[in-house]
């Protein structure tokens, strides 16, 4: 199998990739560049047969929960079977309930990179999909046996509306500052990476103050956060897709939970400007859309036209939902020796961000998955 086109290339990790006009093979999965006399020319002038680049990356990517909570291995296989077909060969499960290592197994399936259970509070999550700690002081504890089960990933709920407030509920921090910044430094010596999920404004000083790695959603952060975030190298994922669903979320709790609900609706409004705001801070964005509960798998294509819609621009949501992404989870991207986990493109990604949403071809480890 020989592959031509123009490539989103680098030569060792770490590097930008650029366009490299070429010829690829690959053997046993893994990538090669074949060049020869009058090849490897850097961006011929002439249009090229196809754009390949990276599989896309999805961090927040819960295989094993759908919209009624858990399920089995049977689902567990149609959500990632959806996520790869739709060129998504990187998942990120950012905490599921269920076992779902068996996936690692199956070359046919997307990379998967373990995060262990939801770590949260009694009645301070979703029910029955966290690990719940009836004494907060036990999170480092949880927190290093997570790490251990997982592959480098520790997932945290951040705050969550705690309703013994009754009318006067709203979202708040689940975990004392102290013992978080405990708990991240426990992650930290067991060599994983901390992510929150974070809806409101009050708990994001609070993380960056423990040194999380990556925050989901972060709805609530101000300027001043981001442009901390930024300093300190902490990524974001902002799950636009899940956002648009706000209202509806205080809708549901309008009636018992004003204060909440109000909350929701503030931060729902604005969500485009925030966005906007974002994506300018020079924060590192991720792409992830919270596949499993509310969102079905395989369609980061809507996240990605949400990111687009708030200004992002077509090259660098290439970067973000492929190879900058990979590079957060420590996968590779294209380069020789390199898993072949590719997409084929008909038209050039930097100019029409949607080409992404329709790969010609889909190869995972060097297998055709979609397309000829
Ligand atoms: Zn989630």
């Amino acid at each position: 199998m020989a592959l031509e086109g123009r490539a989103l290339w680098r030569e060792a990790p770490g590097e930008t990739p650029v366009w490299v006009d070429g010829t690829w093979t690959w053997e046993d999965g893994r990538l090669h560049r074949v060049t020869g006399p009058g090849e490897g020319r850097d961006r011929d002038e002439a249009v090229p047969a196809c754009w390949i680049v990276p599989g896309m990356v999805d961090v927040h990517c819960h295989i094993g929960i759908g919209p009624s909570g858990p399920v089995g291995r049977e689902e567990q296989e149609r959500q990632a079977l959806a996520d790869r077909d739709s060129g998504v060969l990187a998942v990120r499960d950012c905490g599921v309930p269920v076992d779902d290592s068996w996936v690692q197994g199956r070359p046919d399936l997307p990379v998967l990179v373990r995060s262990g259970r939801h770590i949260a509070r009694p009645k301070r999550y979703t029910r029955g999909l966290a690990v719940e700690l009836e004494d907060p002081g036990d999170l480092p504890g949880e927190v290093l046996r997570q790490a251990r089960a997982g592959d480098g990933w520790v997932k945290l709920v951040g705050d969550w509306i705690d309703r013994a407030g009754g009318a006067e509920s709203d979202l708040d921090p689940l975990w004392p500052r102290e013992i978080l910044r405990d708990a991240v430094a426990a992650a930290h010596e067991e060599g994983a990476r901390v992510a929150v999920h974070c809806f409101s404004h009050r708990v994001v000083d609070d993380l960056l103050e423990a040194g999380v790695d990556d925050i989901e959603h972060g709805t609530g952060m101000d300027d001043d956060q981001m442009a901390e975030a930024a300093a300190r190298g902490v990524m974001v994922t902002p799950t636009l897709v899940q956002v648009e669903l706000f209202g509806s979320f205080a809708d549901q709790a309008g009636r018992r939970y004003p204060r909440y609900a109000a909350t929701m609706r503030a931060m729902h409004r604005e969500r485009r400007a925030h966005a906007e705001r974002l994506f300018g801070s020079g924060v590192w964005i991720l792409p992830g859309m919270d596949a499993g509960g509310y969102q079905p798998h395989g369609e980061l294509a809507r996240e990605l036209a949400l990111w687009s819609r708030a200004g992002m621009s077509p090259d660098r949501i290439l970067a973000h939902a492929t190879w900058r992404a990979r590079d957060a989870l420590r996968v590779d991207s294209l380069q020789e020796g390199a898993r072949a986990d590719l997409l084929v493109l008909d038209s050039d990604p930097t100019a029409d961000p949607g080409a992404l949403a329709r790969p010609r071809a889909v190869v995972l480890g060097g297998r055709v998955v979609v397309g000829g």
